[in-house]
């Protein structure tokens, strides 16, 4: 059983097994109805790379929240560990390498093809047990989809729908059943103007190219428990 709050734009609130993660943190972002950073708690902060929109609050929220972590790759790791001036609170890693959170949880750092002043761009597959998520981080469609789905077998996709600077709702559908997961959840869409692919386009386009994954729409600030 996975929880899953969307803040809008690529920002998540994600706890499994009651443990909390964040991904892409962009908490007060134009559709979010977050004002303040109270109340989140988070166990884990998962940045999947270095622009704004994406790396979002993480320094505030690792400063108000003694006990969460990031995770991100190593360019980016360091630049947070520098600005927050500690480096026990971020685990540095890189694409590909299965990082041992403890408990059965783990985190895998995925290719994502896009750009980022900080290392390379990263997607991201975490979880324990079956209760495995992806968010793709922004990026455009890649084979290396196909493998995420094949050796990970997430239960949950995110994945960018907007365009312009990741995929549309085409490509997106077409990731969906490269990555066969059971629910897929569009983000990064409608923000700005320019990330106009909508829900409906992806939803018809789902229909033709991955018609057995459910789709999940959530409006920002609303959450869904899917298994
Ligand atoms: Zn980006």
């Amino acid at each position: 059983m996975i929880r899953v709050k969307w803040f809008g734009h690529s920002a998540f609130e994600v706890e499994i097994q009651n443990k909390k993660f964040l991904v892409d943190p962009w908490l007060r972002n134009p559709k979010s109805p977050l004002t303040t950073l109270d109340g989140l708690n988070p166990d884990y902060i998962l940045v999947t790379h270095g622009h704004g929109d994406h790396l979002g609050d993480t320094l505030e929220l690792l400063e108000k929240y003694p006990r969460a972590k990031a995770v991100a790759i190593f360019e980016l790791a360091n630049y947070i560990a520098k600005e927050i001036g500690d480096t026990s609170r971020v685990i540095d890693a890189n694409i590909g390498g299965p990082i041992d959170l403890g408990e059965g949880f783990y985190a895998v750092l995925t290719t994502a093809t896009h750009s980022s002043p900080y290392g390379n761009p990263t997607g991201v597959v975490f979880g324990k047990d079956d209760d495995i998520v992806y968010h793709a981080g922004d990026t455009g469609l890649t084979y290396d989809m196909k493998l995420i789905g094949e050796l990970y077998k997430p239960k949950i996709a995110l994945l960018p729908i907007g365009g312009h600077y990741t995929m549309g709702p085409r490509e997106a559908a077409k990731a969906a059943s490269l990555i066969g997961p059971k629910y897929v959840i569009p983000m990064h869409y409608g923000t700005f103007p320019v990330i106009k692919g909508s829900p409906e386009e992806f939803k018809n386009a789902l229909r033709e190219y991955a018609p057995e994954v459910k789709v999940v729409l959530l409006t920002p600030g609303e959450e869904v428990t899917l298994e």
